[in-house]
């Protein structure tokens, strides 16, 4: 158990953590010691930070703790995807789920508890927003489940990230970059931004504000329509910020070279999985050095949606194909156990959850 007023070395960046050992009288090469047992070492407890002396321990007991989240269930997929279901020190829950693909393993994890935005064809939407995480818990989701991974498949270790799981990053702006920064420090977990994606459902002033930060992660966009009668319906953020808007803000977004955008596109029955939106789909995209993931609708109970016949599954994505899209179609993982895209909803916890919907102060309105 932590206590509340503890300072948490995980939610720390580098230079906070050199200014966190300087408020403790201690040079820059101590506070870089901190950093590396709590980031590459991965550490939980102060205990283990053996090249520290006994009397700097203690203070930093009586200061700080490392970590806060308790992994309070792990379902496994016949499919071998895990989902962890995390607890927070407030008693909040969250989900990261581990996707094995090959030699590669993603972990899609969660930046809010609940989400604001409101996408109709989302389990999690429906659980609405109780509050942002803080980057300590972004960055312990990732370092719980790498200590899972190496308990239970010693071989496997994560190679990707993808902020995809509950809530919608851009709307956790600042927390979701210092995890990344975090993330990507070479003297900690040394992760690659190129094996980092930031999912957005298109809060264009965030983009574009992501456009300018140094750290540039890859960037995926749940596009999910072709004409902005249809976007309207499926993601209500589409009217603050329509279709144009947004693809003038990904246009104008200073992609790498060699690196593409990749649009989400969640296939509705009847709504948007026609011929015709397949070419629609063709126009508003040509000029953008992009890719489609197609994803076929994971049904979660209450979702007033339908997942396409397979032949129409795939007459979308032939179609999407002969017009010269890059357009890869994802086979649900884990949706046995809810841990598929657009499933993340806390089942056990989501009553509790509807009924909690709690604004915190540290949430910015959606603008
Ligand atoms: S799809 Fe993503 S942004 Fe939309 S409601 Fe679900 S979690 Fe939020």
């Amino acid at each position: 158990m932590t206590t509340p007023d503890l300072t948490d070395l995980r939610a720390l960046g580098y230079d906070e953590t050199i200014a966190f050992a300087a408020e403790l009288g201690q040079p820059r090469f101590r506070g870089e010691q901190i950093w590396r047992w709590v980031h590459a070492q991965m550490v939980d407890s102060i205990d283990e930070m053996s090249n520290l002396g006994k009397d700097l321990r203690a203070q930093l007991k009586a200061r700080a703790t490392i970590g806060t989240l308790t992994v309070a269930e792990i379902q496994t997929s016949k499919d071998g995807t895990r989902k962890l279901r995390l607890e927070t020190r407030d008693g909040k829950s969250i989900e990261s789920v581990l996707i094995p693909d090959g030699e590669k393993t993603t972990q899609c994890i969660s930046s809010q508890v609940g989400c604001a935005i409101d996408c109709q064809f989302c389990a999690t939407a429906k659980l609405g927003l109780t509050r942002n995480l803080d980057a300590g818990e972004i960055v312990d989701q990732v370092y719980r489940a790498k200590k899972l991974l190496a308990e239970v498949d010693p071989g496997r270790r994560i190679t990707n990230l993808v902020y995809m799981g509950m809530g919608e990053p851009l709307h956790n702006y600042d927390h979701v970059l210092s995890s990344i920064r975090t993330l990507t420090n070479d003297l900690g977990a040394g992760m690659s931004q190129r094996r980092i994606t930031v999912s957005t459902a298109g809060l264009v002033p965030r983009l574009e504000k992501l456009g300018q930060e140094t750290i540039r992660p890859n960037l995926a966009v749940s596009l999910n329509a072709s004409s902005d009668e249809v976007r309207d319906r499926v993601m209500p953020i589409n009217r603050k910020w329509n279709i144009g808007r947004l693809l003038d803000a990904i246009r104008a977004y200073p992609l790498e070279q060699r690196r593409r955008v990749t649009f989400e596109y969640v296939l509705l029955a009847g709504v948007n999985d026609s011929i015709a939106d397949a070419a629609r789909l063709a126009k508003l995209l040509r000029g953008i050095r992009c890719k489609v993931n197609v994803i076929p609708l994971n049904p979660h109970p209450g979702s007033e949606f339908r997942r396409p016949t397979p032949e129409a599954i795939e007459a979308f994505q032939n179609e999407c194909k002969r017009l010269g899209m890059a357009t890869y179609l994802r086979t649900p993982r884990g949706d046995d156990i809810d841990a598929a895209c657009g499933q993340l909803a806390n089942r056990s916890n989501a009553e509790a959850l509807v009924t909690l919907r709690v604004r915190s102060p540290d949430i910015a309105p959606i603008a």
